[in-house]
């Protein structure tokens, strides 16, 4: 079912801070930002081999990254798992009783498709699955 991590997604208060310390300390290099709008976030993407790392500033008090701080502050909020046909693995996942966020994909940054199982679920680790 997963082809590999695709990505682990980390809350920050400041995106700029938090790219001038991954870029600074550890030399990663930001490829591309972007706003999506549905989750209220500012995105910044840094590959680390096959992988990326996801910055992600809320853009709104009431968005889930926000929210996400307030309750656990800054860190990794989310691991992202890469797949292939999501609405089948979604299927599979919600037969076996697994708590979806998401029951339908929807859209991610950097065009991808994504649905989330609740931490519920997940032993309280908040799952993507992601589709490019
Ligand atoms: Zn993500």
């Amino acid at each position: 079912m997963i082809k590999k991590i695709d990505h682990i997604g980390v809350a920050v208060k400041d995106l700029n801070k938090a790219i001038e310390l991954y870029e600074g300390l550890l030399g990663l290099k930001v490829t591309d930002t972007e706003i999506v709008e549905e989750q209220k976030v500012k995105v910044a993407f840094l590959p680390t081999g096959d992988s990326e790392v996801e910055l992600l500033e809320s853009t709104s008090p009431d968005g889930p990254v926000a929210r996400y701080i307030e309750k656990n502050g800054e860190g990794i909020q989310h691991v992202a798992f890469r797949v292939e046909n999501l609405e089948a693995r979604l299927a599979e996942l919600k037969a076996k009783g697994v708590r979806l966020i998401d029951e339908k994909p929807r859209r991610g940054a950097g065009g991808a498709r994504i649905a989330f199982l609740h931490p519920q679920s997940t032993l309280g680790t908040l799952i993507e699955l992601c589709e490019r």
